[in-house]
């Protein structure tokens, strides 16, 4: 089987997502794929040296900004 390679959104590391093994995550109410690393990095939100990536990636799928969590962070 072919394997499926993703970039990561934020830090760009390309990664296999599929079949069978998975090293990253997508997070459909982002349009966004994430490494495992970022995606657990990010737990608690994304913090705020990353919003302008975050943002960047919102506009581009035309997806409205999100509610922020209780640390003023946008929410994983
Ligand atoms: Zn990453």
């Amino acid at each position: 089987m072919r394997k499926v390679t993703k970039q990561c959104d934020l830090c760009a590391v390309s990664f296999q997502y599929g079949p069978q093994k998975y090293d990253g995550q997508y997070l459909p109410h982002y349009e966004m794929y994430l490494c495992e690393g970022c995606y657990r990095d990010n737990a608690g939100g994304f913090a705020p040296g990353l919003e302008d990536k975050i943002i960047g990636v919102l506009e581009t799928h035309r997806i409205p900004l999100p509610e922020r969590n209780a640390r003023g962070w946008f929410p994983r």
